[in-house]
């Protein structure tokens, strides 16, 4: 079984504000790139079992996708995809937005985005959302490290503000994206410390010196059963990230450097996430 523990979805021309357009065009970045992220959404992500999907709500870097558009999405094919709900701890409403996803719109999990959000790990008002999702048993997916956006701090992405996190919330499942990447070695130094907290692999792939010498350092602290498979579609596909990790040696050519091992790659791509995360699966719906 494979599950995509990284997947977005969002319309582009409704969803983005003036500020994330800008850093978009800053880096050369077209949404038109992307088509319709919906449809293809529903086609690409057939690539796994089961696919985990958010929007993001993000009012300091300009995103704005309602929780209600990713459930209604996620209703399209809920035999084989699971909703988390995006939580912005810059609305007055935090909580009672958290709660209606969780009660009434079938979110199993959260996504939160520090360095999108503007507030510190360690904010108060993650701290409401942490209690919530610790008590009803909701794992929270993290943007961790960097990216393109501006105007709000990069060290709230780093990710030794979760490991605090996770010694304030020991039954707090938690998944750090992307490796923390820069900091995919002080990813690895947390995620092997708390038995909670996890890191997924997605869009990384794409730089491959940095991701060879990632899955490396991840093989040789032996922290290879806390990572996920992910994707972040629609910044890449389901069938292209499984196709580009599985070529990840290629990078090292004739060199005569060390391998990741086969089945180090394959156990990621194949890792249990719903058992995991106590998620619960479609396919027995
Ligand atoms: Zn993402």
């Amino acid at each position: 079984m494979i599950i995509d523990i990284h997947t977005h979805v969002f319309d582009a021309a409704q969803h983005f504000g003036p500020k994330l357009n800008a850093d978009l065009v800053r880096c050369g970045v077209d949404p038109a790139v992307w088509g319709n992220v919906e449809e293809r959404h529903l086609e690409t992500t057939k690539a796994a079992d089961v696919a985990v999907v958010f929007g993001l709500q993000a009012s300091a870097t300009g995103w704005n996708i309602p929780n209600e558009v990713v459930a209604a999405h996620v209703a399209k094919a809920p035999e084989r995809l699971l909703f988390f709900a995006s939580i912005d701890p810059l609305q007055q409403d935090y909580m009672d937005e958290l709660e209606k996803c969780h009660r009434h719109l079938g979110a199993v999990g959260v996504k939160l985005a520090p360095l999108y959000q503007n507030a510190h790990p360690q904010d108060k008002r993650y701290y409401d959302i942490y209690r919530y999702c610790q008590k009803n048993g909701l794992p929270i997916l993290f943007h961790a490290g960097t990216s393109f956006v501006s105007g709000t701090p990069l060290d709230y992405s780093r990710p030794v503000h979760f490991d605090t996190v996770a010694v304030d919330f020991p039954d707090l499942h938690m998944v750090l994206a992307h490796l923390g990447h820069p900091w995919e070695g002080e990813t690895i130094a947390v995620i092997r410390r708390h038995a909670n907290v996890y890191a997924d692999i997605s869009a990384l792939y794409y730089r491959p010196w940095q991701f060879y010498n990632s899955m490396r350092l991840l093989t040789e602290y032996k922290a290879q059963h806390k990572v996920l498979f992910g994707s972040d579609f629609p910044f890449t596909t389901t069938g292209d990230s499984i196709k580009n990790i599985r070529a990840l040696n290629a990078v090292t050519g004739t060199s005569g450097l060390p391998q990741v091992p086969a089945d180090v790659i394959e156990e990621i791509i194949h890792r249990d996430a719903l058992r995991l995360l106590n998620l619960p699966n479609p396919l027995q719906k």
